[in-house]
């Protein structure tokens, strides 16, 4: 079976592999990139509401900080492994090299299930999780954020935590904080409007109108939401979405064909993704299984959700409707269901160009956290397309004037940056 196989870190190491072997990296360079520089696991003990004290176990991984501080999320997850943590490293490493921001690769993580644990247990194994961590992460160091089940709230934990060890006021060691605390405006609907802001350069490209096209969305977390709003707002219609039912923990897909209102979506979904089965049944949408998404009639894929969704088993479902495939999430798609997706003739916006626009923003918030100045919406947003459409235009030209896949294309400018970065400091 392809789920049981998937090995995201073997995944991460492949896709870097062939495309060190097209740019002719020398060994050491290799050696140094294929690898996260730094890697901690620790355990958080946390003293549970019923009074018995539980293990939690937890990661920070270091990829590469060459071009800056080490930079990415903190996802909370009962099925975390180190490797997908390793891989998620890595991949921020590309991400903020692709847009060109001066920050490196980090990514961390705890196993466990934060839809089955308390606020104060959660807040618990945030505090935990910085004291394990405080001496390798800092303004200067690297710079955490949130990632999949964590939220602003949990940012606003773990930096108290961090300024009570460091002593002093730091908001810009952590992004991804409410807006008031240090967050920055835009912050929340930045990974999905940059997912977005690539669909209509995409679109432009391919000649295909954004008024009117269709599209199904994985997920209906964060990036998924606001990947839907900017939709919605520049005429398109999203007419499914896929997630997680916290009752009977399996997917589904709920399908309007009329287009899901962002208004209802907000409505109707609890903070962890999981839309109420009464709501959706009140506006009408069709519950179907959970990988109809995938073989909906229309123009664009977004897989916002988590790793492995798109896989040998279910890439043959897509339609030739589906002009665009948009990777919202972190490693969507296998490298077996790239290549079908190579011969169907879709173009790709890779994930770590596509989703993006979270990591800019969060770039922002540092930025302002710093000079203790914040800016307007607007021109947080102005400066994230600017980003996003200059990050998207590098990768796309160069695949066209190499006639090669986006994500290649993509792979080869962040790798080139990262490579030169590591030569310019002596490192290789
Ligand atoms: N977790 C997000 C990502 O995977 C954002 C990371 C950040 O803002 O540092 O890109």
């Amino acid at each position: 079976m392809a789920e049981k196989a998937f090995n995201p870190f073997e995944m991460a190491q492949k896709q870097f592999d062939a495309v060190a072997e097209k740019l002719g990296l020398d060994q050491g360079t290799r050696d140094l990139l294929r690898n996260p520089s730094r890697e901690l696991h620790f355990t958080i003990p946390v003293r549970m509401d019923t009074g018995s004290v539980k293990i939690f176990r937890g990661f920070r991984i270091q990829h590469n900080d060459s071009r800056g501080p080490g930079k990415g999320g903190i996802r909370f997850h009962p099925h975390e492994t180190i490797d997908t943590v390793k891989a998620l490293a890595t991949w921020m490493t590309w991400k903020c090299a692709v847009v060109d921001i001066p920050l490196g690769g980090a990514k961390g993580g705890v196993i466990c299930d934060p839809r089955e644990l308390s606020d104060r247990e959660q807040e618990q194994i945030c505090r935990g999780w910085i004291r394990q961590v405080s001496k390798m992460v800092g303004p200067f160091n690297d710079v955490p954020a949130p990632d999949v089940m964590t939220h602003g709230q949990h940012m606003l934990w773990m930096m108290d935590e961090y300024e009570v060890i460091s002593g002093g006021k730091r908001p810009g060691f952590i992004t991804g904080k409410p807006v008031g605390m240090g967050g920055s405006l835009g912050r929340t609907e930045a990974t999905g409007y940059g997912v977005i802001y690539t669909v209509r350069e995409a679109m432009k490209q391919l000649g295909i109108d954004i008024k009117g096209a269709t599209a199904a969305i994985q997920g209906a977390g964060n990036v998924a939401q606001y990947s839907l709003d900017l939709f919605t707002q520049y005429g398109g219609k999203v007419i499914a979405i896929a997630c997680w039912d916290n009752n009977d923990k399996v997917p589904y897909t709920y399908r309007c064909k009329d287009g899901i209102e962002f208004e209802k979506l907000m409505g109707s979904i609890d903070k962890y993704g999981t839309i109420d089965p009464a709501k959706a049944k009140s506006y009408g949408w069709e519950k179907l299984p959970g990988d109809a998404w995938i073989e909906q009639d229309v123009t664009v894929l977004i897989p916002a959700a988590q790793e492995n969704m798109i896989n040998s088993e279910n890439v043959n479902k897509i339609r030739p409707s589906v002009k665009l495939i948009a990777e919202g999430a972190n490693g969507p798609t296998t490298p077996e269901a790239d290549i079908v997706i190579q011969q169907k003739g879709i173009f790709l916006i890779p994930d770590f160009l596509c989703n993006a626009g979270g990591v800019t923003c969060s770039y922002f918030e540092q930025v302002q956290c710093n000079m203790n100045y914040f800016w307007e919406k607007e021109e947080v947003l102005t400066k994230l397309d600017q980003k996003m459409t200059a990050g998207f235009k590098a990768v796309s030209s160069l695949a066209r004037d190499k006639k090669i896949y986006m994500r290649d294309a993509a792979y080869m400018i962040s790798i080139k940056r990262v490579a030169e970065a590591s030569h310019l400091r002596g490192w290789v």
